[in-house]
């Protein structure tokens, strides 16, 4: 059994690729070539499947998605599905594999194939809410993926662990009164989109751990450990998925908090032992964020490296 299987598709680069925009093709240019040239025993990359858009009814309202679906363009045309969610001719294969590989990855931890999973897609999606695309995020790929574990596989007690360095407003939007998940975030505070708040505690699901600008790695750390970890123990979840972001980092032109890739490895690793302990190591993971383009490489190649441990 391979330890850990990476999905990832050749058209993720096809979203938008002609903006010059954060959230761009070049940030997963060069990724499977990095991967390749570090000679990782034990993964295996796979091509995801396009999900069936029943699936993402699972998440989102079926208006929304049929609405969405018939917005992105067939031609060379932009489309704005939000102010800052740009989609191009290229970009509903990739919606559709992005939210599929996160289906594909539960399937094959669950019929133990694989330990965990790590989908390395675009676009992300933690800032998709229940009836609305926002901040380059179409749909929620870890929502979909959870309540596919939940209507598929009878779990009933998932936890979603978001480390990107903005709030997942979508996500915690999907999940407010559903104690079935707990989301737990970590987050620049004030930043986009502006939510995430410690009194946003939904039906005491919701675990928001606000941080200021220019956080430091000691203190993210210490606060990980006492916020999240701790919880993370104390609900026992009997499935892991890492919304995977990676604009933490001190380099990233976006935010203003002070990790380096080794924090990855921390966080990772600490993840990690929570799901030795409760979950049989079951965690998926998906990419959200990061936008310094070499950190986002460092930081996703070390964060692979430590789940094919
Ligand atoms: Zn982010």
């Amino acid at each position: 059994m391979s330890k850990t299987y990476v999905y990832f598709d050749e058209c993720f680069k096809d979203h938008v690729i002609t903006l010059d925009y954060p959230e761009c093709s070049a940030r997963v240019k060069n990724i499977i070539d990095l991967i390749k040239n570090e000679n990782l025993k034990n993964i295996t990359i796979n091509e995801p499947d396009e999900i069936d858009k029943n699936l993402i009814y699972a998440a989102h309202s079926e208006e929304f998605v049929n609405q969405t679906l018939g917005r992105f363009p067939q031609n060379q045309e932009i489309v704005f599905l939000d102010q800052e969610t740009p989609v191009s001719q290229g970009s509903l294969k990739a919606t559709l594999k992005a939210a599929g590989a996160g289906i594909n990855a539960c399937d094959a931890i669950m019929n133990n194939k694989t330990k965990n999973a790590f989908c390395i897609v675009r676009p992300p999606g933690h800032h998709a809410c229940y009836d609305r695309s926002m901040g380059f995020c179409v749909f929620n790929n870890v929502a979909i993926a959870a309540r596919y574990l939940i209507n598929k596989f009878n779990m009933e007690n998932i936890a979603i662990i978001d480390f990107d360095v903005h709030h997942g407003n979508g996500t915690q939007d999907i999940f407010y009164n559903d104690p079935k998940v707990h989301y737990y975030s970590t987050h620049q505070y004030p930043l986009y989109p502006g939510t995430g708040d410690t009194n946003e505690v939904g039906v005491n699901n919701m675990i928001n751990v606000p941080l200021k600008s220019g956080t430091s790695s000691n203190e993210f750390q210490k606060i990980f450990d006492e916020k999240i970890i701790n919880k993370l123990n104390e609900q026992k979840p009997n499935f892991m998925i890492i919304s995977a972001g990676f604009d933490a980092h001190q380099n990233d032109p976006l935010a203003n908090l002070k990790l380096n890739e080794n924090d990855f490895k921390l966080l990772t690793d600490k993840l990690m032992a929570v799901a030795a302990d409760h979950c049989d190591n079951r965690i998926l993971s998906m990419l959200e964020g990061g936008y310094d383009i070499q950190a986002l490489e460092q930081s996703i190649i070390i964060h692979l490296k430590e789940l094919q441990k």
